[in-house]
């Protein structure tokens, strides 16, 4: 099912009367989605010089991430971020998930090749970049409340986290979106981004405003990319798709959690792990206060891609192979398979 079969109730986004909830002018520490801690103002800084600015030509490579750990083997169940929580995963999710606990503790990675072929042909992909540079130097505009919908209200952006070396989140985010944004259109695809560039001169947009961009291009999927910003002992990633809440998120629930899925199985075989410290403990998540899903009325997931906090993720999340060569890709693949 497509996105077009889900569209019937777009016309019935509003607000709920009464029911305005203020979550809060605090920019979140992690990543803006509201789930753990806060960050003072300005606390982005621009790219340091520990990040690479140099983007790496997609081809077949392995590249040892420059935090070697220790290998675990593969069947190994995949501890959590919290030692309590290291016995066994949990399984409490709803979601269908084929693979939630196969996962290789990668010394080494493999970056795959950009894909050609036409398998997105006549398809629309909305990639959003999380936050912005410039959001910092704009605080004013970037805290000021925006419908979040289902009868919330939230700070129309926040600055996103950053690693404990200053690379932000936002450079994260594009350089991921951009390489996305290749292999998707390599596949026939056209391909929408939510905010143009990394650039210091600008800010938002708001989290209402990217919710919409897939419904005034009509995307056949949208896919808002961030990294966390949790504990340090936290590591891996998670797909957070919408709730089915009615009026604004029924209609693309289902179409939804078929794309979470997707994207979380594609980032599984590109040996990413998946994050057992928020959520259903194993990759995935369901929220219906985060305003860029819940304004959207096409099949979307946001994904946090590692925990910019651990050293060992933000070593992952800052390579520009692997911004490319692991997550760009497996994002696509699992678009790929989802509109395949
Ligand atoms: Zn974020």
């Amino acid at each position: 099912m497509r996105s077009r079969s889900v569209r019937s109730v777009r016309s019935v986004r509003r607000a709920v009367p009464g029911a305005a909830v203020v979550v809060g002018l605090a920019l979140t520490a992690a990543c803006g989605t509201g789930s753990a801690g806060t960050v003072t103002a300005g606390a982005v800084s621009s790219a340091p010089a520990a990040a690479s600015a140099t983007a790496t030509p997609p081809g077949p490579s392995v590249t040892a991430t420059p935090s070697a750990a220790p290998s675990v083997a593969p069947a190994a169940p995949a501890p959590s971020g919290t030692p309590s929580a290291s016995a066994s995963p949990k399984r409490t999710t709803s979601a269908p998930a084929r693979r939630t606990t196969r996962w290789n503790e990668p010394t080494t990675f493999q970056a795959l090749p950009v894909v050609r072929g036409r398998a997105l042909a006549g398809m629309v992909v909305v990639l959003d970049p999380g936050h912005q540079i410039g959001n910092s130097r704009h605080l004013a505009k970037v805290n000021r409340l925006v419908d979040a919908g289902n009868g919330i209200r939230k700070a129309c952006n926040t600055t996103g986290t950053q690693t404990n070396g200053g690379y932000p989140e936002s450079k994260v985010a594009m350089r991921i979106a951009l390489a996305a944004k290749k292999r998707l259109e390599a596949q026939g695809a056209k391909v929408v981004l939510t905010r143009p560039r990394e650039d210091v001169a600008l800010w938002g947009p708001c989290i209402d405003a990217r919710g919409r961009v897939g419904n005034g291009v009509d995307a056949d999927a949208v896919v808002s990319i961030h990294a966390d910003g949790a504990p340090a002992t936290a590591r891996g990633f998670h797909v957070i798709r919408p709730a089915s809440v009615k009026g604004w998120t029924d209609d693309i629930a289902k179409p939804s959690k078929r794309l979470a899925i997707a994207v979380h199985d594609a980032l599984v075989d590109a040996g990413q792990r998946p994050a057992t410290y928020i959520g259903s403990h194993d990759g995935y998540d369901v929220r219906s206060d985060l305003g860029t899903l819940n304004w959207s009325d096409q099949p979307i997931v946001m994904i946090e891609l590692g925990n910019m906090r651990s050293a060992r993720d933000a070593a992952m999340l800052t390579d520009p192979t692997w911004q490319d060569g692991v997550a760009a890709a497996a994002i696509t693949a699992g678009v790929v398979d989802f509109l395949g």
